[in-house]
C-alpha cells in the first residue's frame, strides 16, 4: 500500500505512521478514507481501533466539510462489528481531549466487544 503523505503535526503521529506502515499493525478493514487495526492494549475481547487516513486531531477538530467522513467512520465500524459477528451487541467510544481519555491525537473510534460492558464507564 502507499504511504501517505503527511506533513507538520502529523508526522509525528504513531497512527500516520501505522497508516503508512512505518509501524506495524494488524489491520482489519481498509478502503480509500479509512484503515482499522488491532487495539496494542485490548480492553475487550475484540478491541478494534476505526480510524481515518487523513490526520484530523480529535473529533472536536473535524469541520463541516468532514461529515461524511464522520459517518463513514461509524458505518465501517457497524460493518466490522458484523464481520466479527458480534450480534449481541458491542460498543463504539470516541474519546476526546485529556477529559475524555485521548491519548492519540489522530481522530479514532474504538470497538469493543466480546464481553459484557460495563456502564457508565470510568
Ligand atoms: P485513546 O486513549 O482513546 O487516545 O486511544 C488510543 C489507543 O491507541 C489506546 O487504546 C492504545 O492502546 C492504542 N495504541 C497506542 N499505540 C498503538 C499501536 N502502536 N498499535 C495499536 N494500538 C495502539
Ligand atoms: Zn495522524
Amino acid at each position: 500500500m502507499a504511504s501517505a503523505v503527511y506533513t507538520g503535526l502529523a508526522m509525528s503521529c504513531i497512527f500516520c505512521k501505522i497508516i503508512g506502515s512505518e509501524i506495524p499493525s494488524t489491520p482489519v478493514f481498509q478502503d480509500s478514507l479509512v484503515y482499522a487495526f488491532s487495539d496494542i492494549n485490548p480492553k475487550a475481547p475484540v478491541h478494534l481501533l476505526i480510524v481515518p487516513r487523513e490526520h484530523i486531531e480529535s473529533v472536536s477538530e473535524a469541520g463541516e466539510h468532514h461529515r461524511q467522513l464522520l459517518g463513514h467512520l461509524l458505518w465501517v465500524a457497524a460493518e466490522i462489528a458484523r464481520q466479527k459477528g458480534l450480534g449481541k451487541g458491542y460498543r463504539i467510544v470516541v474519546n476526546a481531549g485529556p477529559d475524555g481519555g485521548q491519548t492519540v491525537d489522530h481522530l479514532h473510534l474504538h470497538l469493543l466487544g466480546g464481553r459484557q460492558l460495563a456502564w457508565p464507564p470510568g
